[in-house]
């Protein structure tokens, strides 16, 4: 059973133990990360060389910074890597200078419209320098003044790439992906909330028995995900479908990113945990623009995946700015959608086809006393009335051709308590489970 409790506290500690580290697309900060949450799954770390092509693109040097600040002219740190890691911009160049303000006014990047909120900017393919800072301090600068201007970091071209993956077995050799990012330095919901998702979720389903295999991908966007297919092409073609789990512990509303194919099982069963769930969720349409979608949905890979949110990013104030913080993120939102992605999980393995064993009329249940046995056999969140209904709904529709969540969508039973009924009528050998080779 999902222990809601134990995992709002481990959610609570990771948010609180992972926040403050400054991730790149490469560097420390990714394999301090995937250290500590190896201590709640097995992950398996992988390490690609900078410089190695990948499809159309190439590992980028390894960068890795430890100090930076800008000082003003009575030598006070008015910028300081060490209070916000967002301060500098991401892949900056070292640099220790002395330069006066309209020489350093181009290096910085401020948010006019969002006045107290530190800007989250990278640079990793063009070679170059900044600093973030808040509209309201940038507006406090002396025009006149000479600032000095430190920043401590290293491109390393003999350096890596650090993703992670890792593989429940299931009876079928066939993977559901759940995919998550961790590049982002000190960002809540987006995402660090996606990794901690993540692996809770990969966690609850290591402890059962799945039809299905589950495929954890923890990687740096774009590049990480690109790198993770380029060099696992074989185990890639048993992916079936998948989630790509981000923003997803914010305040606002749930939602969902459906697949580019929109109506496939997937997208559905997706549709119908999040309608069981609330009746307030937010459909976005698809757009090739966003997270890693982009690269399992590809033409060459074309995997269906789907990504169920809490304020989604793009979509609320604080996205990519130090606002995206545990003020904002709890770990009571984040159980919300935990919650959502284990029916999720439950329901992709309940979806199951049958075919009745005689299929002329109906079968009359009470010579074989299920309906008596319904009584005792009640099952967790399901009533009485409902039960027969889900009976009558699967003894009508287990044709060998219709998936239990297509009678899900008909009957507006969720797919559990439809499957809890064919496995009556299974036992008592009535259906056959012609599920087979998994879709
Ligand atoms: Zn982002």
């Amino acid at each position: 059973m999902f222990n809601a409790e134990e995992n709002l506290s481990l959610a609570d500690k990771l948010l609180k133990k992972l926040f403050p580290i400054c991730r790149s697309i490469t560097g420390k900060g990714n394999r301090t990360t995937l250290s500590e949450l190896s201590e709640y799954v097995p992950l398996k770390i992988h390490e690609v060389k900078s410089g190695t092509s990948v499809f159309d693109w190439t590992v980028p040097d390894e960068w890795n910074i430890q100090d930076a600040w800008i000082k003003d002219s009575q030598g006070n740190k008015i910028v300081d890597f060490q209070k916000s890691n967002l301060s500098v911009v991401n892949y900056s160049t070292p640099l220790h200078e002395k330069l006066s303000f309209s020489e350093l006014d181009k290096h910085l990047h401020t948010l006019p419209n969002n006045p107290d909120a530190i800007p989250y900017r990278t640079s990793y393919y063009k070679k170059t320098w900044g600093f973030c800072l808040t509209y309201n301090q940038y507006l406090k600068l002396d025009r006149n003044a000479t600032y000095e201007v430190f920043i401590d970091s290293h491109h390393d071209a003999k350096g890596s790439l650090t993703f992670a993956d890792a593989l429940h077995k299931g009876k079928s050799k066939q993977e559901i992906l759940l995919s998550t990012y961790c590049c982002h330095p000190s960002l809540a919901n987006d995402n660090l909330s996606g990794m901690i998702l993540s692996v809770l979720l990969f966690r609850y389903l290591s402890t059962l028995e799945t039809e299905y295999s589950y495929r954890l991908v923890i990687a740096p966007e774009t590049i990480g995900v690109i790198t993770y297919l380029f060099s696992h092409q074989t185990e890639v073609s048993n992916i079936a479908a998948g989630a790509v789990i981000t923003t997803v512990a914010g305040k606002g509303a749930l939602g969902l990113k459906p697949s580019f194919q929109g109506n496939h099982w997937v997208d559905r069963i997706s549709r119908s945990v999040l309608n069981e769930t609330t009746a307030k969720w937010v459909e976005y349409p698809f757009v090739p623009d966003g997270s890693d979608e982009r690269q399992y949905a590809s033409p060459g890979f074309r995997i269906p995946t789907v990504s169920i949110t809490k304020d989604k990013y793009y979509e609320y104030p604080e996205y990519h700015t130090s606002l995206d913080n545990l003020q904002l993120v709890t770990a009571e939102q984040l159980l919300t959608t935990l919650k959502v992605y284990v029916k999720w999980f439950e329901a992709i393995e309940a979806n199951r086809t049958y075919s009745r064993k005689m299929p002329f009329g109906e079968y009359q249940l009470g010579k074989r006393g299920l309906y008596p046995q319904l009584g005792g056999s009640i099952n967790q969140g399901s009533n009485i009335n409902e039960q027969v209904s889900a009976l009558e709904w699967t003894m009508f529709g287990c044709d060998g051709k219709t998936d239990l969540l297509s009678l899900s969508e008909k009957s507006k039973l969720p797919i559990k308590v439809l499957f809890n009924a064919a496995q009556s009528l299974y036992k008592a050998g009535l259906l056959e489970d012609k599920t087979g080779a998994l879709k």
